[in-house]
This record gives C-alpha cells, sequence and structure tokens, in this order.
C-alpha cells in the first residue's frame, strides 16, 4: 500500500503529464472546454479519462469521474484514489467540480490529493478533505494517507 513517500515529485509530474495528455481525447464541441483527468491507485496503477459533453448539458461527464469510471471498472472493488490530477488543454485553472470531489472522496481516505490549476494557474495540491469540508467524517473510516500536505510543487506559468 501507498505511503506519504510514495507519491513523490515524479509521480505528481507524471499525473499532471497524463492528465494533460488525457485532453486530447475529451469531447467537448459544445464548450471546447478540454478537461482530462489521471488518477493513481493504492496499488500503484494509473487510470486518465477525459470529459464527455451531451447535447442536454446535464448528461456530460466531467474528467474525473470518466477516469474513476475506468479504474472502477478496470481494476478490483476496492479502489483506493491515492492522487488525481485534473488539467485543461490550454493551461487554464480547472479545478475539480463539487460533484467530482463527492464522487473522488467516495475512493479516497484523508490525505489524498487533487492537484490541479487554480484560478491564477498555478498548480496546487489540496488534500481531499480540505477540497470537501466536513466530509472527514466519512473519510476517516480509513487511516490518513499523510501525516501532513506535500507541498505545492509548481510555480504558476509564465
Ligand atoms: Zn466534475
Amino acid at each position: 500500500m501507498v505511503s506519504s513517500a510514495y507519491v513523490t515529485e515524479q509521480i505528481v509530474q507524471e499525473l499532471k503529464r497524463l492528465a494533460t495528455e488525457a485532453t486530447e481525447f475529451a469531447y467537448a464541441p459544445y464548450s471546447n472546454f478540454q478537461v482530462g483527468a489521471a488518477l493513481l491507485t493504492g496499488d500503484g496503477r494509473f487510470y486518465s479519462g477525459a470529459n464527455v459533453e451531451n447535447r442536454s448539458y446535464p448528461m456530460s461527464l466531467c474528467a474525473e469521474r470518466a477516469a474513476i469510471a475506468k479504474a472502477v471498472t478496470e481494476s478490483r472493488a476496492d479502489l483506493e484514489i491515492v492522487a488525481v490530477a485534473v488539467a485543461e488543454s490550454n493551461r487554464g485553472p480547472c479545478a475539480p467540480c463539487g460533484g467530482c470531489r463527492q464522487v473522488i472522496s467516495e475512493f479516497a481516505r484523508v490525505g489524498a490529493l487533487l492537484i490541479y490549476r487554480d484560478a491564477l494557474g498555478a498548480f496546487k495540491q489540496v488534500p481531499i478533505e480540505e477540497a470537501l469540508p466536513d466530509a472527514r467524517a466519512f473519510l476517516s473510516e480509513k487511516a490518513p494517507l499523510f501525516s501532513e500536505t506535500p507541498p505545492i510543487s509548481e510555480t504558476p506559468p509564465s
């Protein structure tokens, strides 16, 4: 299983790379907002996904949930998410929506990382319990992944 040393800077970079690469597979003819997501599971596997829009807008699927659906259906039922990176094709801000934060929390424990570009375009790392306040009671059924939050790993693009 994972430890705090497991999500190295190299793994964070790989998640960002895979999320960015996944944007190429987005189906986003309505918004042209191409999003990719990549996640790392507790058993060390990477999965990625992209947003899939629909002419009936509410039927659209976010990249994070596409990646999670892939991971659930291609791996074991005891899926655990260690970290999720989200990227947008123009390297702009792209934070997980509330619905995706909820779905990520289904498979995460305290300390699981969300990695995304904030409003200023800088990558940040946020533990799921901070991204989904008051969910800690549900997340804490398992031991925390990390004792402290890893530092932000990248400065804003110039
Ligand atoms: Zn979403």
